[in-house]
């Protein structure tokens, strides 16, 4: 079978949760975000490296997190400035045998073992692949005073996990960073990779307010 590596980033120190605690150490069902995170992933890929990247300043918290409660065999290494620079962070922790790599958003602590699975098994025949939702409200773009709306029918929401073949995936994060790189996708389409989508959960989630977090918890409940 193939190895496969996951990236889960959570280096980000994140704002708009109002909270000095950032939001992949928060308590979501009785654990810490990103715990969760990590042990969705080892159930779904058994024998899968995990590499979780968080900020420097907070590794001592996470240390402490682990003895407390349960997660996953993992990897720890520290984020940097951007997004793109933490997961090169994490793609320098995971070792050459890996042939596919999953980067995951560590605060997108619902993701489902379906689309874990999901995508990793389609990438094996694509070399790169993205979940995606279908728009549900209407959307208008902003220029200056004025304001237009455009069509949500060809608009699709982009989730992680996003995953691609990691020669590929290797070779793209080799580009110097571009403002325009705001995922893995838009790094590994500037090598002119194609880019599959496939069909993401709408409770996959990014937890971003203290709002999202009332929402977590009462999906958990449910399930
Ligand atoms: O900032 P944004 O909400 O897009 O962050 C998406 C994910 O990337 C989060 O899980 C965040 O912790 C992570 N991130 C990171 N390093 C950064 C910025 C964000 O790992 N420098």
């Amino acid at each position: 079978m193939a190895k496969r590596g996951v990236i889960i980033v959570a280096g980000g120190s994140g704002s708009r949760m109002q909270s000095s605690l950032p939001k992949q150490f928060m308590i979501l069902g009785g654990e810490p975000v990103v715990a969760r995170t990590i042990n969705t992933f080892y159930e779904a890929l058994p024998g899968a490296e995990i590499v979780v990247v968080l900020p420097e300043e907070h590794i001592p918290l996470w240390r402490n997190l682990t003895a407390r409660f349960e997660v996953a065999p993992h990897r720890c290494v520290c984020g940097g400035k951007e997004r793109f620079d933490s997961v090169k962070s994490g793609l320098r922790a995971l070792s050459e045998e890996v042939e596919y790599i999953a980067i995951h958003d560590g605060v997108r602590a619902l993701v489902s073992k379906r689309l874990i699975v999901g995508t990793m098994l389609e990438v094996e025949k694509c070399d790169a692949v993205i979940p995606v939702v279908d728009a549900v409200d209407s959307y208008r773009v902003v220029e200056g005073e004025e304001s237009r709306v455009i069509s949500r029918a060809s608009l699709r929401i982009v989730q992680t996990p996003q995953v691609f073949r990691s020669e590929i995936l290797r070779r793209a994060y080799e580009q110097p960073f571009d403002a325009r790189f705001t995922d893995d996708a838009t790094v590994v389409e500037s090598l002119g990779v194609k880019i599959n989508l496939f069909k993401g959960d709408r409770s996959n989630i990014k937890l971003t307010t203290p709002e999202d977090m009332i929402y977590a918890e009462a999906m958990l409940r449910q399930k």
